[in-house]
């Protein structure tokens, strides 16, 4: 008996725990499953090898490593989203004969399939369950997922013959831009596509799935390619997991910051400025109130505040690098001979400020704040109500101090975050660490002096954080902090960046304690990032019922008849003079629809008058968050708005 021979009989893998396992030669996943147990054989959806995920029935190499996937992984969804991509396309050529296929891939919550429906066919929204219901019949026929390997020229053929041209695009480009040899299609069903895998053992295995949207998708993303129909759905392993999903979703709708913006006269977007939002009354008092907080920070920590213009010369920003590295993101203008840029950003103008005068080293750290708008060209497809947006304000910084001081600074910038994101209820923040990338500036020994006080500042504070290698700017190492609002959602807020590179652009320095001119490290930090941003995010954790210290109106006076109009007057002037913000609302219509509305503008109190109240000269007080809170005179209301807001 050769070794060779001895080899082929039987082959070692290795399982997570470093356990060998020994199994036959030419055995599957599936057997490897098997062998460590029928409960495992049973849970198993695919298999890794040596790191890679493949089928349960491709034959394991000898020597490898393996680990067996199930629903418990969470690469597992990925999979069975992948699979109901598959038994989509099964469904719709079904009861679309004559449907041209082409790509379906998982997606973060769920996947897609892009189709070509035959011309007379139009498929839209209101016949997804019919096509979900086909989809059923198939996962309840658990009908496996079989995979052959074949020349591309086989698959060609087979592609041609049914007319499915994607399909035969797809793979001479392979085979031209890859030089594959085979190409694998996966059958579910009477339904056959090209696809890599790996895929689950059966339909079977989806135990839940809901087709959501349709929506247009042209063709490899080409808009000069054909337009296609794009089907979204989502699956999961269970009904409960696809109802919390479908109730989150309900839930981000409903505080949707795009539909309350108008509905509580915060903002408006209109097609005349498309990504710049016109703020309304009460979302301008909204940013006021948000700024006041900022301010607070600002005062506590010894920050000063500028404004610098908005339009600048553009050779200024060949000067601070935008030109070079930002250029296709900024908004230029001409007056006469010369040529501006509209800022992007508000660096360059504070080391204008910083540059036009001499600096001691006792006047380190100079801290120079500046609420700054700023204009980024955007494409258009990109924009997102307030959370992508062309025109923006930062909570920007400037903090000019020795290397020997960031340490202390970044902890100031971090506990600056801390106290302000849970003002605004936010009490989970979760740091990024982001240190040297490929592309950089400044001396290996600079980035890792930069990098250590970063860490130090952080860790001097017992803080958790992420490190996310070679994600920093090219200029220095940064720090970036998300919030998790009331879904569960994380939004990247606030950052701090060292920089080595704009003091030497702009030749910044300082007289240091020996007379000596010396080069300023420059920190930059937004506490909050966008004003308006924040502000979006604020609308959809709160569901637009803000705190009582943040609501834009506090209180709205309620006249139960026009009788009562005056004396409604009195009482809102009464509460304007203790600096309540309070509206009245003069409408001749019943005190019920009037109660109605004031639900709908999400106002913290609204109050109540009539006879009753006027003759007592009292108001009838309904706290949204305590219920009735019955009859109160303005003074006492006053102390309870104020004992809210603390
Ligand atoms: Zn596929
Ligand atoms: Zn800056």
């Amino acid at each position: 008996m050769g070794r060779i021979e001895a080899a082929t009989q039987k082959i070692t893998v290795t399982l997570p725990d470093g356990t060998p396992l020994e199994l036959p030669g030419g055995a599957s996943g599936a057997d490897a499953a098997a062998a460590i147990g029928p409960g495992l054989a049973k849970a198993a959806l695919a298999i890794r090898v040596d790191g890679e995920l493949r089928d349960l029935t491709a034959p394991l190499p000898d020597g490898a490593g393996i680990a067996i996937l199930t629903d418990r992984d969470s690469e597992a969804l990925e999979l069975i989203r992948h699979d109901a991509a598959h038994v989509m396309a099964e469904a719709v050529m079904e009861l679309y004969p004559g449907t041209k296929v082409t790509i379906g891939p998982p997606i973060e919550h769920g996947f897609y399939y892009d189709f070509e429906f035959p011309p007379e066919v139009k498929v839209g929204e209101e016949d997804l369950e019919r096509i979900e219901a086909a989809m059923r019949a198939h996962i309840e026929a658990a009908e496996p997922f079989e995979r052959r390997d074949v020349s591309p020229d086989e698959a060609i053929a087979l592609f041609r013959d049914q007319g499915q041209d994607y399909k035969v695009e797809l793979i001479e480009d392979l085979v031209r831009d890859e030089g594959v040899e085979t190409v694998s299609l996966y059958r579910n069903g009477p339904f056959e596509d090209l696809c890599r895998g790996p895929h689950g053992p059966t339909t079977g295995r989806i135990a839940a799935v809901k087709l959501e949207s349709v929506a247009g998708a042209y063709w490899r993303g080409d808009e000069s390619r054909q337009m296609l129909t794009r089907i979204y759905g989502t699956a999961f392993f269970s009904k409960k997991d696809l109802e919390a999903h479908l109730e989150r979703i309900e839930q981000a709708k409903a505080r949707d910051h795009r539909r309350l913006g108008p509905q509580l006269g915060l903002f408006m977007l209109r097609e005349e400025a498309p990504g710049m939002p016109f703020w309304l009354p009460n979302g301008t008092t909204l940013l006021r109130l948000i700024e006041a907080e900022v301010q607070k920070q600002l005062r506590k920590r010894g920050y000063e505040e500028i404004k610098t213009p908005q339009v600048m010369d553009v050779e200024l920003w060949h000067r601070s690098g935008h030109w070079d590295n930002y250029r296709e993101n900024m908004y230029f203008t001409e007056w006469g001979e010369r040529e501006y840029a509209i800022r992007p950003m508000n660096c360059p103008g504070a080391c204008l400020v910083f540059g036009s005068e001499r600096h001691s080293y006792r006047e380190l750290p100079l801290r120079v704040a500046e609420f700054g708008q700023v204009s980024r060209a955007e494409r258009e497809g990109v924009l997102h109500g307030l959370l992508r947006v062309r025109a923006f304000t930062q909570d920007d910084a400037h903090v000019y101090c020795t290397e020997d001081q960031v340490a202390a600074e970044v902890a100031d910038i971090c506990e600056a975050i801390d106290e302000l994101y849970a003002r605004f209820g936010f009490e989970d923040v979760k740091v990024e660490l982001s240190t040297r990338p490929e592309k950089s500036i400044g001396s290996a020994e600079q980035w890792e002096r930069a990098e250590a006080a970063l860490r130090e500042a952080l860790e001097s504070q017992g803080r958790e954080y992420q490190l996310n290698p070679g994600d920093g700017a090219f200029y220095g190492p940064k720090i970036d902090f998300h919030v998790t609002d009331a879904l569960g959602r994380s939004w990247q807020c606030g950052t701090c960046q060292l920089d080595f590179f704009m003091p030497e652009r702009f030749d910044l320095s300082y007289v240091g304690a020996d007379d000596e001119q010396h080069r300023p490290v420059m920190i930059h930090r937004a506490l909050l990032g966008s004003m308006e941003r924040f502000a979006g995010i604020l609308i959809e954790h709160y569901a637009g019922r803000f705190p009582v210290w943040l609501a834009p109106v506090q209180a709205i006076v309620l006249p139960v008849s026009d009788r009562h109009n005056e004396y409604a007057t009195k009482v809102a002037a009464e509460l304007r003079e203790a600096g309540v913000r309070v509206e009245i609302d003069e409408r001749s219509e019943s005190v019920g629809k009037k109660v109605r509305d004031a639900e709908l503008g999400r106002f913290p109190y609204m109050l109540v008058v009539g006879d009753k109240e006027q003759e007592a000269s009292v108001v009838a007080v309904r706290s949204h968050e305590q219920g009735e809170l019955g009859a109160m005179s303005v003074a006492d209301l006053v102390k309870a708005v104020y004992t809210a807001e603390t």
